[in-house]
């Protein structure tokens, strides 16, 4: 495998310790990497005043793959989301969160196997004609749907479904009520099923989408919907596999992509050594998986289900005492 250099930002909060523990695992897998590691959040306020600095930039433009801490949002005015801006920066249009059933998670189900592609730019992260009155009794938001914009993430998952054999796309929407954006959404979608024949289409309303991925999961196969249902619908998803802690996003564009956890920096748990790094080392496999390396990605997941599987190194958020380091240790060992 030739060198590639990754552009690391290790991130806020557990960010540091989930993000050096998905390295140290590519690493101990032999993948080779050279990481470039730049300051992205609060590490980058403090340093430079800014949340996403130039260089920062500069580095994700250069080597186009990126592995990424959760960056923590500072609450309050002038502070526009530093996730949602790389992403709209680098179109990275495509946010594919998987989720997966390892067994000894005490998760409620045990053959969870879904993924979510979540349109990435678009909705209501439009971040377009954000107003509150001087008086703060009214706040608007514009949500923008585009046919483009819809198009390309319908192609996207369906795409995904083709390559991966899989049978069913649901397309979430909430079309009956946001008739413009989501009418739109399920018009185009329509449109893009119709040349994928092998795959069956179904269309879900969001409200009942939630209930019935809680009541019956196993239905679902690949599901493709807008920003704010994704966002919604992924953490949801999560929790059917034993929560935060095991759940990676890719974030796709035509040729640069960023790999993360799903969940946020938890400064709640914070500098304790306790986190899940399997979120993040999920993401690393799927970085693994975009570069054609799938090979060593099935090596790690083996190992990732092995550690889990015997429970005697999970952490405190899967019912067990292990560490953060413990836990990468014991995946380590089984590669
Ligand atoms: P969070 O996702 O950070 O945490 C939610 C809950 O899940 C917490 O109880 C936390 O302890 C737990 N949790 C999360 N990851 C875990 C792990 N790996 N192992 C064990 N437990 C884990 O949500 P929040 O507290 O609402 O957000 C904190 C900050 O993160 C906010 O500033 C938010 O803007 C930011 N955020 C960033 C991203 C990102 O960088 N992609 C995503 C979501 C939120």
């Amino acid at each position: 495998m030739e060198t590639r250099t990754i552009t690391v930002i290790r991130g806020d909060g557990i960010g540091p310790s989930i993000v050096d523990a998905a390295t140290a695992v590519l690493d101990a897998a032999g993948c080779g990497f050279h990481y470039e590691y730049v300051e992205g959040g609060l590490a980058a306020l403090e340093h430079t005043g800014e949340l996403l600095p130039a260089t920062t930039l500069e580095a994700i433009e250069r080597n186009r793959v990126v592995l990424k801490g959760p960056l923590t949002t500072p609450i309050g005015q002038g502070f526009s989301s530093i996730n949602v801006s790389l992403r709209q920066h680098f179109q990275l249009y495509a946010n594919v969160r998987p989720v997966l059933s390892f067994p000894g998670t005490k998760a409620r189900y045990e053959d969870i196997d879904i993924i979510t592609v979540r349109e990435n730019t678009e909705g209501m992260y439009s971040g377009q004609g954000q107003v509150v009155s001087d008086d703060d009794m009214v706040a608007e938001a514009l949500s923008v749907i585009s046919r483009g914009g819809a198009e390309r993430i319908l192609r996207f998952a369906f795409e995904l479904a083709r390559r991966e054999g899989r049978r069913k796309v649901t397309v979430v929407h909430k079309a009956n009520i946001l008739k413009s954006t989501s009418g739109l959404f399920l018009r185009v979608a329509r449109e893009v099923a119709a040349q994928y024949p092998e795959i069956e289409m179904i269309e879900m309303i969001v409200d009942n989408a939630c209930m019935q991925l809680v009541m019956r999961p196993e239905q679902f196969d690949v599901i493709v919907t807008t920003n704010l249902f994704g966002d919604i619908l992924s953490d949801l998803c999560a929790g059917l596999v034993g929560g935060l802690g095991m759940a990676p996003g890719a974030n796709i564009g035509a040729d640069c992509a960023i790999f993360e956890a799903v969940h946020g920096s938890a400064p709640d748990i914070a500098d304790k050594n306790i986190a899940n790094p399997t979120s993040v080392i999920l993401a690393s496999c799927q970085l693994l998986d975009y570069l054609e390396e799938g090979a060593i990605a099935g090596r790690i997941r083996a190992a990732l289900r092995t550690v889990i599987a015997a429970g005697k190194h999970t952490t405190t958020d899967l019912g067990g005492t292990a560490s953060t380091t413990e836990f990468t240790d014991a995946v380590i060992e089984a590669l």
